[in-house]
This record gives C-alpha cells, sequence and structure tokens, in this order.
C-alpha cells in the first residue's frame, strides 16, 4: 500500500496532466507482441460497480464472487476498505480471466482495465486549480502498444471503451469515499466499515439485508424503489450510497418514518418523565 501511496504523490507532482481534449498516440490489439503481457501480476482495485458487472457476468452471487476472486487488504491508513481482484497463484501471477485470446470478461471488465494506459487523478489540494481531476498516461515498460501509430483523444478514448456508465457510477462512490467526513480525519467504527463493505461490495447481502429486516418499517421508502431495488443491482447500491449518507455522514438522504419518529418521541418523553421524581 505504501508503494501505492508513493506512485500517487509522483503523479500529482510530475505526470503530465491531460484533459478531455488532450490527443495521446496508442493502440492495443491482438496482434502487438506484448498481447496479454499486462494481464496479469497487477493490483487492479475493483470498484462497487465492478463487482457488479463482474460478479453478473460470472453468474455469481457478490459473497460468491467476493470469495472466489478478490482480496481485501487491511492497512491501518486505509480509511474504509477496499477490494483488489486477486491474481492466479502460478509462476505469471496470471489474471484469473485472462485467456490465450485475452480478456474472458471484456463486455464487463473493470474500469481499471478500459481505463488503461490512462490514469484519472482526483487531488484533494487547497489550491483550487491544482484540485481539478485530470488524466496522465501510465506507460508501463513491458507494453508495446505506445509504438503503434493511432492517435486519440482522451476523450475519443473512453467513449471508445465505454467508460462512461463507470465515471458515472463512480461519481456516486466518490460521493462517500471523498466525503468532508473523511478529509477531516474522521474514521469509521467496526459496525460502520461492515456497513461500508455490504453496501459496497457485497450487494445481494444488503439486498437481503433490506428486505428481509425490518428496514422498510424504519424508512419511508416508495413502493416503486422498492420494486426496483428487488431485481436491479444498479439501482440497489445506488440506493445504497443514500443510505450509506445517511448512516454514516448523518445526512437527510432517507426518511425515516412518521409514525417511527412520533413512538421515538414518545418513548423519549416517557423516559424523561420517569427520570424526574428521582431526582
Ligand atoms: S479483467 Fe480482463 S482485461 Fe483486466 S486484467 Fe483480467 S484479463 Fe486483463
Ligand atoms: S501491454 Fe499494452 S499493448 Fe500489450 S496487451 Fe497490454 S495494454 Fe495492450
Amino acid at each position: 500500500m505504501r508503494e501505492i501511496e508513493k506512485l500517487k504523490e509522483e503523479i500529482l507532482k510530475e505526470y503530465p496532466r491531460l484533459h478531455k481534449e488532450s490527443g495521446f498516440t496508442f493502440e492495443c490489439h491482438t496482434g502487438v507482441s506484448c498481447f496479454n503481457e499486462c494481464c496479469g501480476d497487477v493490483n487492479i482495485f475493483l470498484t462497487p460497480y465492478d463487482i457488479i458487472r463482474l460478479k453478473n457476468n460470472l453468474g455469481l452471487t457478490s459473497g460468491e464472487f467476493l470469495k472466489k476472486y478478490t482480496l481485501s487488504p487491511f492497512d491501518e491508513n486505509l480509511k474504509y476498505p477496499v477490494i483488489l481482484l486477486k491474481m492466479s497463484d502460478n509462476e505469471r501471477k496470471s489474471c484469473p480471466f485472462v485467456s490465450k485470446d485475452g480478456c474472458t470478461v471484456y463486455p464487463d471488465r473493470p474500469w481499471a482495465c478500459r481505463m488503461y494506459p490512462l490514469g484519472l487523478a482526483s487531488p484533494k489540494e487547497d489550491d483550487e486549480k491544482l484540485n481539478e481531476e485530470f488524466y496522465f498516461l501510465l506507460k508501463e515498460s513491458i507494453c508495446r502498444g505506445f509504438e503503434e501509430k493511432k492517435k486519440q483523444t482522451v476523450r475519443e478514448w473512453l467513449a471508445d471503451q465505454g467508460i462512461e456508465e463507470y465515471n458515472r457510477m463512480g461519481e456516486y462512490f466518490k460521493e462517500i469515499t471523498l466525503h468532508s467526513f473523511f478529509q477531516k480525519g474522521g474514521n469509521l467504527d467496526p459496525k460502520r466499515v461492515e456497513m461500508f463493505f455490504t453496501v459496497c461490495y457485497n450487494i445481494d447481502k444488503f439486498r437481503e439485508f433490506v428486505f428481509r429486516s425490518s428496514f422498510f418499517e424504519k424508512f419511508a421508502v416508495d413502493d416503486t424503489v422498492k420494486e426496483k431495488i428487488k431485481e436491479d443491482d444498479v439501482e440497489l447500491l445506488k440506493f445504497g450510497y443514500q443510505w450509506l449518507r445517511f448512516a454514516l455522514f448523518g445526512e437527510k438522504t432517507m426518511s425515516v418514518r412518521e409514525d417511527i419518529l412520533e413512538a421515538r418521541k414518545k418513548e423519549l418523553a416517557r423516559q424523561a418523565k420517569e427520570v424526574k421524581p428521582g431526582k
């Protein structure tokens, strides 16, 4: 993890900053001499949306996917849990999804695989100018794609790789991970770490929690929303983010049911009465 922090620092200080209209020369295809070389011994952080796309591609539950294909490294400096794609236990430490013909989960490959050779940085600096998100080129020494002749802009590359939906979902995730609670040094207690993990990474378990607990007795949720989140993982994830903002940061993103609030008020009033005579 320290190496990753070091790389982040280097990127912010030294890498040329690219924007949507910046151009670069690169192409990756089955004919390059390094074909598949990059699909091994690599740290691929999975986003919540990546996990949904991959587990559905493989016909697994999120719990099964997490168990079989991921690692959740522990580091005391981490503010929230992260998930890494687990490389195979062979000499090349190959990605579990690579075959001689390429990526076997290509239509649902993770954000990081789509982005390469581009990276995206979201600096958190005091200076507003330095604070702007920017793209950068990650030039791996094994990669011969930079010797190809194809020119494109960052915008064209992103469109070609189908990144838009991933970025849209990434924006919701960033509302959690870049929240001022964390920026100001806030830490999650173990119960809230578990909440974060379940919503963000184990969506099927979150669905069970929502539909099999007293969740809907506590929160007012529209029937149309209930219908949507019953089947649709992406809608459920968006709903989960709303709930996390309520449960982790105290934002008013969920409405607690009136009758529950009333009952709570009455209970508090009753407790206050009980306390008075003993004063
Ligand atoms: S998911 Fe696909 S593209 Fe990404 S490293 Fe694995 S095989 Fe390569
Ligand atoms: S190393 Fe570069 S050019 Fe080679 S397969 Fe990977 S991304 Fe494509």
